[in-house]
C-alpha cells in the first residue's frame, strides 16, 4: 500500500539520524546564526542552490538545521531536505543541531534541546540521536555525552550546566 502513503509519511523516514554539535564558542556568549553562517563560509561550505528555496535564503553557508542560542531560542537554518557538511562516520541523511557554546549550556538551552529532540524523534521514526563526538572520537563536540543525556531522560549533568550570572542579585 506504499502508493497510498501521504507525503508526510515518506518525509517521516527520510532522516536517519540527528547529530548534536556545539558551536565551539565561549560558553554563555550569544552568537547569531549569521555569525555561524560566516564560519561555514570560511570552511568552504555552501548550501545547494536548488534546495534553498524560501528557507533562510540570506544564509548561504549554514551547515546546521537548528541552532539553539544561549537564551534557548531555536533558529532554523537548513531546510529538512538539505544536508549539512559531511560528518565523519555519519550514515545517510542527518539533521544537524548546534548548541551555541562549548561544554556548558544554559538551562534554557537544555530545555530547548530536550523539546527539539523530542519533537524530531516524534516526527522521524527511529531517529538515531547521536553526538558528533560519538561519530568521531577526535572531536570533543558537542562537549557532553549525548547518549548519557538521553539515558538520563534528557537531563544534563551539573558540570554541563552554565551557572547564571549573580549580577542580578
Ligand atoms: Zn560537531
Amino acid at each position: 500500500m506504499l502508493s497510498t502513503l501521504p507525503t508526510w509519511a515518506i518525509i517521516k523516514i527520510r532522516q536517519q539520524s540527528n547529530v548534536i554539535h556545539c558551536a565551539d564558542t565561549p560558553d554563555g556568549q550569544p552568537v547569531t546564526i549569521e555569525q555561524l553562517d560566516a564560519t561555514f563560509a570560511a570552511r568552504g561550505f555552501s548550501r545547494e542552490q536548488r534546495l534553498i528555496g524560501h528557507q533562510q535564503p540570506r544564509l548561504q553557508h549554514i551547515g546546521y538545521h537548528f541552532v539553539v542560542g544561549v537564551n534557548g531560542i531555536v533558529t532554523s537554518g537548513l531546510a529538512r531536505r538539505e544536508r549539512g557538511p559531511a560528518v565523519v562516520g555519519q550514515k545517510g541523511a542527518a539533521l544537524q543541531v548546534c548548541l551555541v557554546g562549548s561544554k556548558q549550556f544554559t538551562l534554557a538551552q537544555w530545555t530547548s534541546l530536550r523539546d527539539l529532540v523530542g519533537s524530531l524523534r516524534h516526527e522521524c521514526l527511529g531517529l538515531n540521536v547521536i553526538g558528533h563526538n560519538t561519530l568521531n572520537s577526535k572531536t570533543n563536540c558537542p562537549g557532553f555525552d549525548v547518549a548519557q543525556w538521553l539515558n538520563n531522560s534528557c537531563s544534563p549533568r551539573q558540570k554541563n550546566i552554565l551557572e547564571e550570572s549573580n549580577d542580578a542579585g
